[in-house]
C-alpha cells in the first residue's frame, strides 16, 4: 500500500507540457516566404513579434479576450442612448500591441518596398494567437485605399488611419492620435446581393448627407469611421460614417444588439441603424461598388493570411503535442501513422502560407504600381480567399484530433481555432461569390489570365503532374454556358495548380513532391494522413512550426 494515495491518484505523467515562451516567427516557411517576397528587412520586428506573441502573456490575454465578451450599453442610467460597447481590457491589450506594431493601417505610410509583405507576416504571428481582434486591424488597414476616392476626407483621416497609436473610445476623429476604421455593407434582406440594400441617402445643402436603414453585420462598431452603402439619387453609393461628429457630439449610430456567434467571440459584431445620420460621399455617386470594392479586396487578402496563420498555429500546437505525448511506447511523432497526418497537415499549411505571402507580394509590388502584379492579384485573391479559407476548418479539424480528448477541451486552446475557422470562408464573399468572381474576371479582365498564366509557366517543365493539371485546367478556364455550375470545381483546380506552381518552386522538393502526388495527381484518400509510399515523411516533419 502506498504511504501517500493522494500523490498517487494525482501522479501526472504523459502530459504534453503548455506551448509557451517561444517565437511564432521561427518558422521556416514563414521566414523563406518573407525573404522572398522582398521583405527581409523586416525579420527582427518579425521576430520581435512572434515572441510576444507566443508568450504566456499574450496567450492569456487571447484567452481572457473570448472568455469575458463585449458587452453593448445601449443607454446610460437616465436612459439617453450611448451605443458603447465595453471590451475585456485584454482585448485591449492585444489592440494595442497590433496598432502599434503597425497591422493596422501604418504600412500604406511606408515607402519602403515590401511593407506590406511586412505588415502580412506580422498580421499572421500576430492573430495566430488571437483571431477575433484581427477584424478591426484588417478593416482600418484595408480602408486605405478606398479612402482615397475622397482625397479631401483621406487628408484629414489617413495619418489616423495610418497611426500606430491605439486609442480607444468615443472622441471626435481629428483629436485623437490614432482611429480605426469598419465596414457597413450587408443588410438583412441581402450581404452578397449589396444591390438590394435599402439603406437611403440624402444630400444637404452643406454637401454632407443623411443615411437612413439599418445594417445587419457591421463588425467592431466602437471604430471610429466606417465606409457604409446607401441609395443616393444616383445609385448605391459609398459614405464615410464618423462615429463622432467633428464638433465632438455623437453621430447617430443606434447599436440595436450584438451577434451571438459561432466564434470570433473577442470581436463585436452589430446591427447599426441609421437615423439622419450624417456622411460624407467617397467616390462617385452611384459607384459605391466600385469604390469599397478596394477595401474588399484587402480585406480578402487578410481572411488568405488569417486562414494561412489559422491552420498553421493548429498544425504547432498538433506537432507540438505529437513531440510529447508517447502511445505505446514510443512518441506520437514517430508513429508512422502521425507521421502521415502531420506531414499531410505540414504540406497543406505550407501551401497555404505560401501562397498567402505571395498574394502580399503581389499587393506590396501593385501600390508601387506593377501592373502584372495588379493583374495576377485580381485573379489570384479570389482563388487563394476560396481556396485557403475553405480548408481552414478541415485542416483545424484533424489537428485538434491528433490532440485526442485534450484538444477537445478548451483548456488546449483548439476549440477556439476551430470555431475562428469557417468565418474566413463566410466574411468578404462566401466560397460562391469567390468562385463566381472568378468567371467575372476571366470574362472582364483578361489580362489576369495572362499574369496567373505567367505565374503558373513559371514553374512549367519541372513536374510533369503539375504540367498536365495545369493543361486540363485550361480546357476548364473557358467560359461555357455552364461555367457558374463548374465553378468551384474549376476555382478548386486551379488553386491546388497555383499552389503546386507555387511550391515546385520555391519549396524543398519533397514538399513539392508530396503535394503534386497527393493534390494535383488524385493518388489519395479524402482525409489528411493519406499520402502515397514512397513520401520522404522526415524532410516533410522538418517543416513542421513550433
Ligand atoms: C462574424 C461576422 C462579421 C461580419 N462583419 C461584417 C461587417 O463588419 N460588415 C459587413 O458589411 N458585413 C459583415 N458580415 C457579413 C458578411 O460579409 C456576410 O454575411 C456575407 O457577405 C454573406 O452575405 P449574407 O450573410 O447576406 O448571405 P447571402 O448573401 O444570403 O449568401 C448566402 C449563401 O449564398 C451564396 N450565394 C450568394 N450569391 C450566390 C450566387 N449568385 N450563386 C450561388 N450562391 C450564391 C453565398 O456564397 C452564401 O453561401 C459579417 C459576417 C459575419 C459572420
Amino acid at each position: 500500500m502506498s504511504s501517500n494515495p493522494t500523490a498517487v491518484t494525482h501522479e501526472v505523467t504523459n502530459q504534453v507540457p503548455p506551448l509557451a515562451g517561444h517565437d511564432i516567427a521561427d518558422d521556416p516557411v514563414l521566414l523563406e516566404g518573407v525573404r522572398r517576397e522582398g521583405a527581409a528587412w523586416s525579420l527582427d520586428d518579425l521576430h520581435r513579434i512572434g515572441r510576444r506573441a507566443g508568450s504566456e502573456e499574450v496567450q492569456r490575454w487571447a484567452d481572457e479576450a473570448n472568455r469575458f465578451e463585449p458587452v453593448l450599453r445601449t443607454h446610460d442610467r437616465y436612459g439617453n442612448r450611448i451605443d458603447e460597447v465595453d471590451f475585456h481590457p485584454s482585448y485591449h491589450a492585444l489592440m494595442d500591441v497590433a496598432v502599434g506594431e503597425g497591422l493596422a493601417g501604418s504600412a500604406w505610410a511606408d515607402e519602403r518596398p515590401g511593407a506590406h509583405v511586412a505588415r502580412a507576416a506580422a498580421f499572421m504571428v500576430w492573430s495566430s494567437t488571437e483571431a477575433g481582434h484581427g477584424c478591426p486591424v484588417s478593416m482600418t488597414y484595408a480602408v486605405v485605399p478606398a479612402l482615397r476616392h475622397a482625397p479631401d476626407l483621406a487628408k484629414i483621416y489617413e495619418p489616423l488611419l495610418t497611426s500606430r497609436v491605439y486609442e480607444p473610445g468615443l472622441h471626435t476623429p481629428g483629436g485623437k492620435r490614432g482611429l480605426l476604421a469598419g465596414m457597413g455593407m450587408t443588410e438583412k434582406q441581402g450581404g452578397t446581393d449589396v444591390r438590394a440594400n435599402t439603406t437611403s441617402a440624402t444630400e444637404q445643402a452643406d454637401g454632407t448627407w443623411r443615411l437612413r436603414g439599418h445594417k445587419w453585420f457591421t463588425s467592431a462598431p466602437m471604430n471610429d469611421l466606417f465606409l457604409v452603402l446607401a441609395q443616393a439619387p444616383g445609385g448605391l453609393s459609398c459614405f464615410l460614417v464618423p462615429r463622432v461628429l467633428p464638433d465632438g457630439s455623437r453621430n447617430t449610430f443606434r447599436i440595436q444588439r450584438l451577434k451571438d456567434k459561432l466564434g470570433n467571440r473577442s470581436n463585436a459584431s452589430s446591427e447599426p441603424e441609421f437615423d439622419d445620420t450624417v456622411a460624407w460621399l467617397v467616390g462617385a455617386e452611384g459607384k459605391g461598388v466600385r469604390t469599397i470594392i478596394d477595401m474588399v479586396t484587402m480585406t480578402r487578402l487578410d481572411c488568405v493570411l488569417g486562414s494561412a496563420a489559422g491552420t498553421r498555429a493548429a498544425l504547432a500546437q498538433a506537432a507540438h503535442h505529437a513531440r510529447h505525448r508517447s502511445v505505446f511506447g514510443a512518441k506520437l511523432i514517430d508513429q508512422p501513422l502521425m507521421r502521415n497526418v502531420l506531414a499531410d497537415l505540414a504540406v497543406e499549411s505550407e501551401a497555404a502560407t505560401t501562397l498567402a505571402l505571395r498574394l502580399a507580394g503581389a499587393a506590396d509590388r501593385t501600390q508601387r504600381g506593377d501592373e502584372g502584379e495588379r493583374a495576377f492579384l485580381r485573379l489570384a485573391t479570389a482563388v487563394g480567399k476560396y481556396w485557403v479559407c475553405k480548408r481552414q476548418p478541415v485542416a483545424v479539424a484533424e489537428a485538434l484530433e491528433c490532440l485526442g480528448g485534450n484538444g477537445y477541451d478548451e483548456a488546449s486552446g483548439m476549440p477556439r481555432l476551430y470555431r475562428d475557422a469557417p468565418l474566413n470562408g463566410i466574411w468578404e464573399g462566401s466560397g460562391n461569390v469567390n468562385a463566381l468572381d472568378m468567371l467575372r474576371a476571366l470574362a472582364r479582365e483578361p489580362e489576369s489570365l495572362e499574369a496567373f498564366r505567367t505565374e503558373i509557366e513559371a514553374a512549367a517543365g519541372r513536374d510533369q503532374r503539375l504540367d498536365a493539371a495545369w493543361q486540363e485546367l485550361q480546357g476548364e478556364l473557358v467560359l461555357t454556358e455552364d461555367a457558374p455550375l463548374r465553378a468551384r470545381r474549376v476555382i478548386e483546380r486551379a488553386a491546388l495548380v497555383l499552389q503546386g506552381a507555387l511550391l515546385v518552386r520555391h519549396a524543398p522538393a519533397a514538399v513539392a513532391d508530396a503535394f503534386c502526388a497527393s493534390r494535383l495527381a488524385g493518388d489519395r484518400g479524402l482525409a489528411f494522413g493519406t499520402l502515397p509510399p514512397g513520401t520522404d515523411f522526415a524532410a516533410l516533419l522538418e517543416r513542421l512550426p513550433a
